[in-house]
């Protein structure tokens, strides 16, 4: 049956060479990331499995990582917070480990009837789960972090002429136990296993058609970027923008895989794309590229009497990670991002009881200026605090790097914060 396939595909376009590896015949390994949208309804999961099988007509060993359907796992998420709190006085937190049982069933469905679809078309193709596909983490539930890839039975399954689908957001720990990634952790899976495969590049695609300066639906006028360093994408993603998560540009920038990010439905020739690499220039000019903005962070402030290995250790025991870090004799500050902490009414209190003195700070966002050389003059970082304070907005944090200019404001001011910065670095 495979071999007939395999038979089949080389008609219809990818002859096999003479001498070729025994791993498909010696193609290039192209990784392709789909994500919630794109899979949204059985629609558009076939007209995704058109575009697998052209990539594979064209020549590709092909392996396809996929989200979930459409807002499946913001579903689950209810679903487990609902029956958390069914009979306790007030709202509870699921634990996290079930909360990784139940979230990583999305991926599955949308792996699953991929797979199918594939199927359907006369083409071979076999899904696969984080874990059979050897996706190895660390055990921090719900935000773990990807420390190995074995990707044997994928590379086993291309050299049958397979297309191989894999269950993006998802692994097992070294306790065998099954984890997540973080929200939007399918982009990690995917390149991840093209470092591991060592495949020609990893392709994302979207509802949108790459990354621009800014978030369209807040700044009117945000430009479509057509290429972006590395570093400079991954600390937009690490600041709240979303279109590839910050952990899948690390890799990316690690292992030197680049990165396309496209849109799924009008892909063809002349469309726009973002094509992210690692640069290779020197040192650039100062240069603003983007404006990113984040929802729904605490500020953790501690005025003296604690030290900082009490409170780091507090927040690694809880499984919360933070950004933007000080601290100094007269006490210190910390950034905690919600998004990968499900727990944190519970987390909250633990840190309350654990640190009193310890205060925390919520209804807050961040606003962040990212680039390249911010920090080479003092110019940009006074024009930053210039723009806020014209505008009436007093941050309760500024920080400054050579990557990013970054307030912390109240999470009705960031939206404006977003327009006035966009207008004076980026459009101006
Ligand atoms: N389905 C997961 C999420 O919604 C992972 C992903 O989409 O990449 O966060
Ligand atoms: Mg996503």
């Amino acid at each position: 049956m495979a071999e007939k396939t395999a038979d089949r595909v080389q008609q219809e376009g990818s002859p096999r060479e003479p001498g070729a590896s025994p791993r498909g015949a010696g193609r290039p390994i192209l990784v392709q990331k789909y994500g919630g949208s794109s899979v949204a309804d059985v629609d558009r999961i076939g007209r995704v499995a058109d575009r697998v099988v052209a990539a594979r007509r064209a020549g590709h060993d092909v392996v396809v990582v996929v989200s979930a359907m459409g807002k499946t796992t913001d579903g689950l998420l209810a679903l487990a917070r609902q029956a958390a709190s069914a009979g306790a006085a007030a709202p509870a937190d699921p634990p996290r480990r079930e909360l990784d049982m139940l979230l990583s069933t999305g991926e599955r469905v949308s792996m699953a009837l991929l797979s199918i679809a594939i199927q359907a078309r006369g083409f071979e193709a076999i899904s696969f789960t984080g874990s059979q596909s050897g996706i190895l983490t660390n055990d921090r539930h719900f935000d773990a972090r990807i420390i190995e890839v074995r990707p044997f039975r994928i590379e086993d399954e291309l050299a049958r002429g397979r297309i191989v689908i894999v269950a993006g957001y998802q692994g097992m720990s070294y306790r065998r136990e099954i984890t997540t990634l973080g929200r939007g952790g399918s982009d990690t899976t995917a390149v991840a296993l093209a470092a591991a495969l060592g495949a020609e590049r990893c392709e994302i695609y979207s509802d949108v058609d790459g990354v621009y300066s800014a978030d369209p639906r807040v700044v009117p006028d945000a430009r479509h970027l057509p290429e972006l360093d590395c570093a400079v994408l991954q600390e937009m993603a690490e600041c709240g923008a979303k279109v590839v998560c910050a952990q899948a540009v690390e890799w990316a920038r690690r292992s030197g895989v680049a990165l396309y990010a496209r849109s799924t439905f009008d892909a063809g020739p002349g469309a726009r794309e973002t094509v992210v690499r690692r640069s290779t220039a020197g040192a650039q000019a100062s240069r603003a590229r983007a404006v990113v903005a984040e929802g729904n962070v605490v500020l953790a402030r501690a005025r003296g009497g604690h030290r900082l290995d009490e409170v780091l250790r507090a927040a690694g025991e809880l499984g919360i990670g933070f950004r933007d870090l000080s601290f100094g004799d007269g006490g210190g500050a910390l950034v905690i991002p919600l998004l990968n902490v499900p727990d944190w009414q519970g987390a909250r209190r633990t840190l309350a009881a654990l640190l009193p003195s310890l205060e925390l700070v919520e209804g807050l966002a961040s606003v962040s200026v990212v680039g390249d050389g911010l920090a080479a003059t003092a110019e940009p970082l006074i024009r930053f605090v210039e723009v806020l304070s014209r505008a009436g907005i007093a941050p309760r944090l500024t920080v400054a790097g050579p990557l990013r200019l970054g307030a912390l404001v109240g999470a009705a001011e960031a939206e404006a914060a977003q327009r006035l910065l966009h207008a004076s670095f980026v459009a101006g």
